[in-house]
């Protein structure tokens, strides 16, 4: 019977897109082929690559799945998941900015912030003049983020904030990132969006980094920092349930941009084996090289559906929410456990999410190693696509949620919360 109800959308399912997605993501494709150069130039000498924010910015994908009030071009989570393929198929260096400025940035904002913020914040993040980031992990607090030591004091008309959080996307370069720390008094979460230039920040960047070498990752450090009172997000004590609501689209990015990495795999892979001769032959002609190729095609499969199905239950989810935001003022307080709707449709996504991030960032990561072997010596160089796909991919299973853990969310929501092992 669960299972039933789960696809009971079925019979609607559409594997088509539209001309519209078509049309964006023919845009997206062009803005990718023109960076090819400038970001292979900028991972080989580890910086951010600086046309990134202006050429993206030219085609609104600065504000994919934004509504337009707030400047974004408003697209659906679909089309937006779609867009993060290509780019990830691009570089997943370059798919990792977009997680952090939308997917764990600006799409907090636009579930969580209250009219005024974003009206403030939201509106400067789409047309480029503010990057966003997310800073949740601290250095004793990775899978689990319940034991962060980050706090503030709440001072009347404003709040102090103190910690240290670390491993940071766009941590150097952003402007605003939303930030979560402990009440002193109470020890519940709490969530703030921050100003990086407000007194008492500093941003230091990690430096000799194993993949993903034109994203800057930064520790970042509080030291007594002033937030305004106005910058609370959503109510205190909601910092953990919405730092767990971002890593839903967290992890549908990851997802996307793991099958990007799958197929810029299957495209070199099949190119180099149609030219490459040993022993008489082309590598392509060889039963084993055709083993590692059927392996890539079928990951990319599995990958696309379980990614787009779980896209469209976060497009429910936002939906739900967009419509209650509508009818209801007090529409943040009504986003609890107690109301059931909400609670389905969040886990639905969230479970949906996490099942297609673990699947495919496993499968990106086992076809770059893959692909790594098929270019043999050809792809010991970080010049080969492959080899940064490689590099790059082996972080999938580790940020957005370890998939160790991830693993065992998925079985707990089988067996159910008293069976909860993480
Ligand atoms: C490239 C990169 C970018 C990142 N970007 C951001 C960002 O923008 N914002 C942000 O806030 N954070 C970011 N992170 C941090 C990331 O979310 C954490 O690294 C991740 O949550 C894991 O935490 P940890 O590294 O402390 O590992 P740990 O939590 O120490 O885990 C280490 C290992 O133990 C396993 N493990 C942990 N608990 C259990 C358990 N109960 N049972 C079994 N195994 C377990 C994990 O799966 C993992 O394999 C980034 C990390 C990387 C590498």
């Amino acid at each position: 019977m669960f299972y039933v109800s789960h696809y009971r959308n079925l019979s609607q399912m559409n594997f088509d897109t539209s001309t519209e997605q078509d049309e964006f993501i023919s845009r997206v494709n062009n803005v990718c082929r023109n960076l090819r150069e400038s970001e292979e130039r900028a991972y080989l000498e580890e910086k951010f690559d600086d046309k990134l924010v202006p050429e993206f910015g030219k085609i609104g994908m600065l504000g994919c799945p934004i509504s337009t009030k707030y400047g974004g071009l408003g697209y659906d989570i679909l089309t937006y998941i779609l867009a993060l393929e290509r780019i990830g198929e691009e570089s997943s260096s370059m798919r990792t900015f977009f997680s952090a400025h939308t997917s764990i940035g600006q799409m907090v904002l636009q579930s969580w912030a209250n009219e005024e913020q974003k009206k403030n914040h939201l509106s400067r993040t789409t047309d480029g003049r503010s990057v966003m980031g997310f800073a949740l992990t601290e250095p004793e607090a990775g899978s689990d983020p319940s034991l962060m030591v980050s706090n503030y004091e709440d001072k009347g008309d404003h709040y102090v904030l103190s910690g240290k959080k670390h491993w940071i996307g766009n941590g150097t370069i952003a402007n605003i990132i939303t930030t979560y720390a402990r009440d002193k008094v109470t020890g519940k979460i709490s969530a703030f969006i921050v100003d990086m230039n407000s007194p008492g920040i500093h941003a230091v960047e990690m430096k000799h980094k194993l993949g993903l070498l034109t994203v800057k990752n930064a520790e970042i450090s509080f030291y007594e920092c002033k937030i305004p009172k106005e910058n609370l997000l959503a109510m205190p004590g909601w910092g953990l349930s919405i730092a767990y609501s971002a890593l839903i689209d967290g992890r549908l990015s990851v997802a996307a941009g793991s099958i990007g990495v799958m197929r810029d795999c299957l495209t070199e892979t099949v190119r180099h084996s149609k030219e490459r001769k040993q022993h008489g032959s082309l590598l392509g002609k060889k039963q084993l090289i055709q083993h590692h190729i059927s392996k890539i095609a079928v990951a990319v499969e599995s990958s696309r559906w379980l990614t787009y199905r779980a896209a469209s239950a976060r497009q429910k989810l936002h939906d739900y929410v967009e419509n209650m935001k509508i009818d209801d003022m007090d529409w943040q307080s009504k986003l609890n456990r107690k109301n059931l709707d909400y609670s389905m449709l969040r886990s639905e996504a969230d479970r949906l999410a996490t099942i297609a991030k673990f699947h495919a960032s496993n499968a990106a990561f086992d076809a770059a190693n893959r692909s790594v072997q098929i270019f043999g010596s050809y792809a010991y160089q970080k010049t080969a696509r492959v080899a940064r796909h490689f590099l790059d991919s082996r972080a999938t299973t580790i940020y957005e949620g370890a998939n160790e853990v991830l693993e065992l969310k998925i079985s707990a929501d089988i067996f159910g919360e008293g069976f909860r092992s993480y």
